[in-house]
């Protein structure tokens, strides 16, 4: 569903008109919409049937704890790469049983935290990490489940700075060495073996990489059985791509139609996870923004809004390309050009869009779509920029669901010293 449509000429959420929230809570705002999270999960619960599933949520694509509540209350799982994010998904009444904890350097803090709350399984990207689990499964004792992330060197075709299954990734083992960490496994006092799990990249918009893993993770289950290693689940990871701009990614519908073919094909009848958070939360969010200045110089003009890199990174990051669209129509009379709409940030890179058309004058308000994933999550205050105020709206309602940070809360923790 599209929760963010024009209605008299004025962009809404859901059925707010944009301006009445930014009225309020000014700019730059990111707004949400749970009708929006809400279906896109369902989308993938429903895809399921009958088949035993669970759908995790990826916490780091957008880890607000009212989100996350709101996708807790429909039942999701969620997948963690950070004690921190298991902090969160608790605060938002997250079941911890229905956690998996992935990340390549989990720290023994994490791990003992992960099997004192419980979690489904924690995710072991490595022979020492193995290790690690067990000897702090032993001091705490508790008897730690864990899957092994592998990496079914398949390419995703996705930017490189989001391909997590290649082999000169930095993500799980091998196929060939994870046949060693399971047999470590199983010999280890403190280890239950759940499952194998895999990730192998993000906006991935055809279905081929994603059968082409579980294919491959498919015949690592089987030899594992040769060796008297019983696989009880598969973690199939997330990755499925969204519209940004011209894509066409198939359905969740479709994607995960595909997974329960070659699963039927194997005759596997194995409970599966998956964990999507872009597709998601991505097209459920937008970031509005005002537009400060026009400037122009002899080769471009620029439309300066009051959002940036610092709360939108994935343009600078990857050159990734985010629609941006007036929230109301434009005066009589406002030209149309050809803008570089850049934020305020003291960097050249600071470009949120690259020759947009627009008829904007200084003071329009802007939305920056499909930024509910991988927006607020990895924003920061370079520049000492406080970061944005983040709402939720339900239907003809909204809330703030994180307040702006005030310039102080920036340096609440810093101390000058009298030498
Ligand atoms: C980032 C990540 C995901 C989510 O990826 P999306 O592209 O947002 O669906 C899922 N699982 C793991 C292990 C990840 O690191």
């Amino acid at each position: 569903m599209n929760a963010f449509t024009m209605h008299g000429g004025t962009l809404h959420a859901e059925n707010v008109p944009v301006r009445n929230i930014t009225n309020e809570v000014g700019t730059p705002c990111y707004i949400y919409s749970k009708a929006a999270l809400e279906s896109a999960w369902l989308a993938y619960d429903k895809a399921f049937g009958d088949h035993p599933h669970l759908v995790c949520f990826a916490v780091k694509a957008n880890s607000n704890i009212s989100v996350l509540n709101t996708l807790a209350k429909l039942g999701s799982g969620f997948d963690v790469v950070s004690g921190g994010e298991l902090e969160r998904v608790i605060a938002a009444g997250g079941d911890p049983s229905k956690v998996f904890f992935s990340g390549v350097a989990k720290s023994r803090e994490e791990i003992a935290f992960a099997l004192q709350q419980g979690v489904r399984s924690i995710n072991i990207e490595s022979p020492a990490e193995l290790e690690r689990v067990q000897s702090v499964a032993v001091e705490v004792g508790k008897v730690a489940p864990i899957s092994v992330r592998v990496n079914p060197d398949v390419d995703p075709q996705t930017h490189p700075y989001i391909s997590t299954g290649l082999e000169e990734a930095k993500f799980g083992v091998s196929m060939q060495a994870s046949l060693h960490v399971f047999q470590q496994a199983k010999a280890a006092s403190h280890i239950e073996i759940l499952g194998v799990a895999c990730h192998i990249g993000s906006q991935i918009t055809t279905i081929t990489p994603f059968v082409d893993a579980l294919e491959r993770v498919i015949s690592l289950v089987k030899t594992l059985a040769e060796m008297d290693v019983d696989i009880k689940h598969l973690d199939l990871g997330g990755g499925y791509g969204i519209v940004y701009n011209d894509e066409t990614p198939p359905s969740s519908q479709e994607f995960m139609q595909a997974l329960l073919d070659t699963l039927a094909a194997a005759d596997i009848q194995l409970p599966i996870s998956i964990e999507p958070g872009r597709s998601i939360a991505g097209n459920a969010g937008i970031l509005v923004t005002e537009v400060a200045y026009l400037k122009e110089n002899t080769e471009k003009n620029f439309a300066i809004i009051d959002a940036a890199m610092n709360d939108l990174m994935r343009p600078s990051l990857y050159g990734a390309w985010h629609t941006i669209s007036p929230v109301t129509p434009p005066q009589e009379g406002t030209p149309e050009r050809v803008y570089d709409v850049v934020g305020p940030v003291c960097e050249t890179g600071d470009i949120l869009g690259r020759d947009r058309l627009l008829a904007v004058e200084a003071g329009d308000l802007l939305a920056i779509h499909s930024a509910g994933a991988y927006g607020f999550t990895m924003s920061s205050n370079y520049n000492t920029r406080p970061r944005a105020v983040e709402v939720l709206v339900n239907d003809q309602y909204w809330a703030t669901i994180r307040q702006r940070e005030k310039t102080s809360d920036l340096f609440a923790l810093e101390t000058v010293i009298d030498w």
